[in-house]
């Protein structure tokens, strides 16, 4: 037999989905397991959200749309974009996604090549570097470190940049950490990609999970930086809406339309009645969002007070999404359960088989010496599973 491509043989698989359908096969076998791994609002999709939906497919909205998504829709997130971000765009701009994962792989697909470079502070979401790596480019890691607050140093981003820096992969509030830029921040790494001449892919889909601080668009510093700038976004996060995949991009129209040739030669079109339901999320009743994040706030507050309560066991306090990174550096060489911790894997194994609590180990971020937990989940579950983690390494 011939081998399979080197590309899918460079791939690790994906980490966070991996860990939860362990934790569903638990649930199945009777387990009493809690899920801290996924990044998924535990919440419902919004009714009206849902009605639209359900009217789309009674009126028959069920045949191929435009690939790049239907107008309606395409103007609906102009609107959002002008009034949310202060970014003027016009739907040739716009291509709709299945999920946000999809605009964004199709954008590292559309910019990248063998030869090029691509910087991704660390720890990244997993499916960053993997994506890159799907291009052949090279990913470039900026190690965010905890004591910055788990942001890049400005001078280490300096140092990473080379004449085959293609783009940086981008995003406020991040995943795994929370992190969060300010304004000045983000407006000196928009200035260095002008300097540099390289994009940024500004991965947007936490911007309404913000607990200290305000989303602003890397996008909105300027006419050079929007010129350079892919701006994802979803309605995964904001809207609970993760099993409906919808997420959209907002470019310069040649980035657009070299995304569009992608979509329209993979996926075509994302589900038609989904795209209603989106309209029906841009445009309809945002109380829901508000309500969400004031719950994850609770939550996140309750979860770092516990975890840094916890001898062995510490965190930051996120000031965005809905992850803490516990810093577990104080377990390694301990034995626990008969078994050495060595690292964030053997932890995260361990942590699983006893107490049936599912973390996502550190180096699935490229980042050894943590776990991440999602407080995407209710208060009972957050304290029980806590409790369990507790014991476990007491
Ligand atoms: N970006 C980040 C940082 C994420 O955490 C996720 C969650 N999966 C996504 C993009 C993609 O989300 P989706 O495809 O569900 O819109
Ligand atoms: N973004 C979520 C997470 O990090 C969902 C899972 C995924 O797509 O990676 O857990």
């Amino acid at each position: 037999m011939k081998k399979l491509s080197a590309r899918t043989n460079r791939l690790s698989p994906s980490m966070t989905l991996a860990i939860s359908a362990k934790f569903k096969t638990l649930v199945r076998e009777g387990k009493d397991a809690i899920n801290f791994s996924v990044g998924e609002p535990d919440f419902d999709t919004p009714r009206h959200i849902c009605e639209a939906a359900i009217e789309a497919i009674n009126c028959g909205f069920t045949r191929y749309t435009t690939a790049s998504g239907i107008p309606e829709l395409k103007e609906a997130i102009c609107n959002k974009l002008k009034e949310d971000n202060g970014l003027d765009y016009t739907p040739k701009n716009i291509i709709v996604g299945t999920g946000a994962k999809q605009p964004l792989f199709n954008a590292f697909l559309s910019l990248c090549e063998d030869g090029d470079e691509v910087i991704v502070p660390t720890p990244y979401w997993v499916s960053y570097s993997e994506m890159v790596k799907v291009t052949d480019a090279t990913p470039v890691y900026v190690v965010c470190q905890e004591e910055n607050d788990f942001k890049m140093d400005l001078h280490d981003l300096k140092q990473a940049i080379t004449p085959r820096t293609k783009a940086i992969i981008f995003s406020s509030p991040v995943n795994p950490t929370g992190a969060i830029y300010t304004a000045d921040e983000m407006k000196v790494i928009a200035e260095l990609a002008v300097e540099h001449d390289f994009y940024v892919i500004a991965d947007e889909i936490y911007e309404k999970l913000i607990y200290d601080g305000e989303h602003v668009s890397i996008a909105s510093f300027g006419a050079e930086i929007k010129k350079r700038t892919v701006v994802v976004n979803g309605m995964s996060k904001a809207y609970a809406m993760t099993g409906w995949r919808m997420g959209y991009a907002a470019a310069p129209t040649e980035i657009i339309a070299a995304m569009n040739k992608l979509q329209g030669h993979s996926t075509s079109n994302p589900t038609s009645f989904v795209q209603k339901a989106a309209v029906a999320s841009l445009t309809g009743p945002k109380d829901s969002i508000e309500s969400m994040r004031q719950q994850f706030e609770k939550r996140r507050n309750f979860m770092v007070k516990t975890i840094n309560d916890i001898p062995g066991l510490s965190c930051r306090k996120p000031g965005g999404a809905f992850y803490v990174m516990m810093n577990i550096k104080a377990l390694f060489g301990r034995e626990i359960n008969g078994v050495v911790i060595e690292d964030s894997l053997s932890f995260a194994t361990e942590l699983l088989e006893k107490t049936f609590v599912a973390v996502v180990p550190g180096s699935a971020f490229g980042a050894e010496g943590y776990v991440r937990l999602s407080y995407a989940n209710s208060m009972e579950n957050i304290a029980e599973g806590l409790r369990r983690i507790a014991d476990f390494v007491k």
